[in-house]
């Protein structure tokens, strides 16, 4: 399956980078992920405002192929005979000196590739999962999606070693967001709950697409933080991403929540989501 690395589609083999590149020595970057569902890329626009976004809040240069990424995202789908699975780009400034304030001798560097994965075969989706609950101690521009992951890599792996599927995270406010998904909840009077937009938290564009389908089905919202006990205690809980989709949380570290199963507001939204995805048009 072919990728495509500055300009051209290539065998993963033949895609290769500078060890100089500014992504590699400082972490340097900003990512997208796009879900392909039933041949469907779910979202390109929004995903690519929140690029150009991220783009310009690190001042990164933008790169020459940025008016044609839309054709190149359905060209590698077409190419890898994707049906179902993600898209993933990455853009560095490209290689140059290791200089903190330096910049790059090259173009900037674009990566994108397209994996296949059975996003809507994902066992969780219809069992839900076990989270643990982190402290969150990211930076404090988690609106741009940067390729420094390091927290939720360290996040997620210890809650796999403790036999939990994820890991959420929360600071003296209240919960922030899932390490790589935005946390909903759903309030007695069966309202949804998810936290306001800020630099905490990344601007997920699943999150506002559910928000969107909520409200255009007459499921109120409210974007309102929600402290950890409000989770603990709260009718159903939910994370939304890219890939996942949306997933039901059952279980906090010890504590089960509600009645320990998928409630019936996160299954209407699991359907309203995947209609809309379906009625996507396929590449
Ligand atoms: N929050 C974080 C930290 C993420 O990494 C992600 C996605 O990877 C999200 C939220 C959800 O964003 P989106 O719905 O655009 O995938």
């Amino acid at each position: 399956e072919d990728v495509f690395l500055n300009g051209r589609f290539l065998s993963p083999a033949e895609a290769t980078l500078s060890v100089f590149d500014r992504g590699f020595l400082f972490g340097e970057g900003i990512y997208e992920v796009w879900a392909v569902v039933g041949q469907r890329i779910v979202d390109t626009e929004s995903h690519l405002k929140r690029l150009d976004r991220s783009l310009a809040e690190c001042g990164l240069p933008t790169p020459p192929e940025r008016d044609t990424l839309p054709q190149i995202l359905t060209e590698l789908v077409r190419r890898g005979g994707l049906t179902d699975g993600f898209i993933y780009l990455q853009i560095t400034p490209g290689a140059g000196e290791r200089d903190f304030t330096g910049t790059a001798d090259t173009r900037p560097t674009l990566f994108i590739m397209a994996r296949k994965k059975d996003l809507l075969g994902a066992p969780a989706l219809e069992s839900g999962m076990a989270v643990d609950l982190v402290p969150d101690i990211r930076w404090l521009r988690r609106d741009i999606k940067t390729t420094m992951l390091m927290p939720q890599v360290m996040a997620k792996k210890n809650a796999v070693r403790q036999g939990l599927k994820d890991a959420v995270f929360y600071d003296e406010t209240g919960i922030t967001e899932g390490a790589s998904s935005n946390i909903f909840i759903v309030t007695e009077s069966g309202a949804v709950r998810t936290r306001p937009l800020s630099h905490k938290l990344l601007p997920g564009c699943t999150r506002g697409r559910i928000v969107a389908l909520a409200r255009d089905h007459g499921i109120q919202v409210h974007e309102q933080a929600f402290s950890v006990e409000e989770l603990l205690t709260a009718r159903e809980a939910f994370v939304t991403s890219a890939t996942s989709l949306i997933v039901p949380i059952i279980q906090v570290n010890e504590k089960t929540i509600a009645d320990g199963k998928p409630g019936p507001v996160t299954r209407t939204l699991q359907k309203l989501y995947i209609d809309y995805i379906h009625a996507l048009p396929p590449c």
